[in-house]
């Protein structure tokens, strides 16, 4: 018998489930189920990386004094409002710590980011989850879930694994009616994919008071996913509790070297934005041709929804790429089991994709296995 136990909340969360990244086979795999970025990351951040080996002894800076100052000069911000962290996963992770805690409600949208739950459960807060609307979240719905015990709202903008967003004019009409003492966190993983005129990241909603938060990723359009590195955008009093707890080394020195290099690029990163403009669309489209729906995506990944048709579901389609080498999201734990989410590739990835779903598609008892 164990007689220690956890606190409340901790045995409640389910945990969370990544995109699948290995097949127990040898074979080359294609992987878009984690929208890591189709080109990598720039042989910058690479060289940077290396740089690191011969001094691993080293402690890296702990207040990433460089970093913050890569990241303030390219968005003119003020790097003292600035906290970087061990994947933007840490910084909300930290924030739930800081403003939320037992008795409290955490709340988010019905088809937001899967770790936001899990979070409040960590710090005992209860999650609530407000409906969307065409798969996309609801001002009204977020502001009408708001009780007196609210403390945070996390909002993913654009939304993972939906890929929607909301418009700049949505989300000061959420933060204007958001009572004051409650945090608003927009997380913004896939800020820079976005290029509609009506969408801002976060920054004015920082400026304009002590209670928003914007969170950023070297994980999506960096693709850095395996360094962990993240960064926040705070009003300074949130800087100063964040510093409180952090961990005072929580970054490392080759995922701070790696992060300034891949800033520094911005040739490479505007080829990624084009290269994700270019193949989500024509992706979009052939999906589209094979009579699947597809949500009007932002992000570097399609949210595409099947039949509920047993022999063509896409729990099936699932298993059918997979078959082929080809790893993407299924969705069941987002309460969307008939929808995939498929991350944009590489060209060559991206035809294979479709050639697979049409094969699979076209054969009325659909044939799993290599070619
Ligand atoms: C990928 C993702 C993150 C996490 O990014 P890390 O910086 O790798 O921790 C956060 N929010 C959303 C919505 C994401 O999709």
């Amino acid at each position: 018998m164990v007689s220690i136990s956890p606190k409340p909340g901790i045995l409640d969360i389910v945990p969370y489930v990544g995109g699948k990244s290995n097949l127990s086979s040898k074979r080359k795999i294609i992987k878009l189920s984690s929208n890591e970025g189709a080109l990598g990351p720039t042989p910058l951040a690479i060289k940077a990386f290396d740089s690191c080996a011969n001094s691993l002894h080293r402690y890296p800076d702990g207040a990433a004094e460089n970093l913050k100052n890569a990241i303030g000069e390219r968005y003119n911000l003020n790097p003292k409002q600035i906290v970087c962290g061990a994947g933007s996963d840490e910084l909300l992770t930290l924030l739930c710590r800081s403003f939320a805690g037992t008795g409290d409600e955490v709340l988010y949208s019905e088809y937001g980011f899967a770790m936001y739950p899990i979070m409040a459960l960590s710090v005992g807060a209860k999650p609530v989850k407000a409906p969307e609307k065409d798969l996309s979240a609801n001002v009204e719905n977020l502001l009408n879930a708001v009780t007196n015990r609210t403390k945070i709202v996390f909002l993913a903008n654009p939304n993972n694994p939906t890929g929607t967003y909301l418009s700049s004019l949505e989300m000061s009409h959420l933060r204007e009616k958001l009572r004051d003492d409650i945090l608003l966190v927009i997380d913004a993983a896939y800020a820079e994919f976005v290029h509609e005129a009506d969408y801002e990241p976060g920054f004015e909603l920082v400026n304009q008071g002590e209670n928003t938060v914007m969170t950023r990723t070297f994980s999506k359009i960096h693709a850095l996913g395996g360094l962990r590195l993240g960064w926040a955008y705070c009003p300074q009093h949130i800087v100063d509790i964040l510093n409180r707890i952090r961990s005072p080394f929580n970054v490392s020195r080759p995922a701070l070297e790696a992060g300034i290099a891949s800033f520094s690029d911005e040739e490479f990163l505007r080829r990624s934005q084009y290269h994700n403009d270019f193949w989500r669309e024509w992706t979009k489209n052939e999906l589209m041709n094979l009579g699947l729906s597809v949500s009007p995506s932002v992000c570097n990944f399609l949210l595409v929804c099947f039949n509920e048709k047993k022999s063509h579901s896409a729990s099936s389609a699932d298993s059918f790429l997979e078959s082929k080498g080809i790893l993407v999201r299924n969705l069941t734990n987002y309460n969307l089991p008939n929808c995939l989410r498929i991350s944009i590739g590489l060209e060559e990835e991206m035809k294979i994709l479709i050639d697979s779903l049409s094969l699979f598609l076209s054969q009325d008892t659909p044939v799993f296995g290599e070619d």
